[in-house]
């Protein structure tokens, strides 16, 4: 067993419902929830988008890093996202998601695969990111800079506003 931390992001449809879903897809498909953080609201990040609710978590899971991945996909496709993001001139185009589902950091593994970066690439430069994170392990060390996510935290110039959306306790995080 392996501890991961996953972030949940949705802004497009029921938001909330989306994430709940989310949630419910992961416990069943990739592993058992240990903590979620609160639910923030955040700016579209990189591109003009309605505001995004946004989660972290932390599940034990069983299934390699490929393998969850690939569970990840299968859960936002379920969900309903239709379009990955693209790239055009090299650089990424993003769009709305239903759900979009990132594996922030596998264990303390570092991996570099065509499909997979691991801890993500963008991480420490999100704030919708890096708030909901310091909730549930402040202390954790990101294996490739060997700081604290409080540093990283504190260290962050990302300038988008991550405001609280919805206070969450673990076992009330069920459907409606
Ligand atoms: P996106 O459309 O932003 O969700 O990007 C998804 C693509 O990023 C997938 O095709 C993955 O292969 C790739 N990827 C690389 N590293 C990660 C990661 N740590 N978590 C999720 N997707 C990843």
């Amino acid at each position: 067993m392996i501890q991961v931390f996953l972030s949940l992001g949705s802004n497009k449809g029921d938001r909330l419902i989306q994430l709940k879903k989310s949630v419910e897809h992961i416990q069943h498909y990739a592993g058992n929830l240990i903590t979620i953080s609160d639910i923030f609201e955040s700016k579209s990040w990189a591109y003009e988008d309605t505001d995004y609710l946004n989660a972290v978590i932390k599940i034990q899971s069983n299934l390699s890093p490929e393998e969850l991945l690939s569970e990840t996909q299968k859960i936002e496709k379920e969900l309903g996202r239709s379009s990955k993001t693209n790239t055009k001139n090299g650089k990424p185009v993003y769009s709305s998601r239903i759900i979009d589902i990132d594996i922030l950091f596998y264990g303390n593994k570092i991996i570099n695969s065509e499909h997979l970066t691991i801890p993500h690439p963008l991480l420490h430069l999100r704030r919708f990111v890096l708030q909901p994170m310091i909730q549930i392990a402040p202390d954790f060390i990101h294996p490739v800079f060997n700081e604290t996510i409080e540093t990283l935290y504190i260290r962050c110039e990302d300038e988008n506003s991550v405001k609280l959306f919805k206070k969450v306790h673990a076992e009330n995080f069920r459907l409606p």
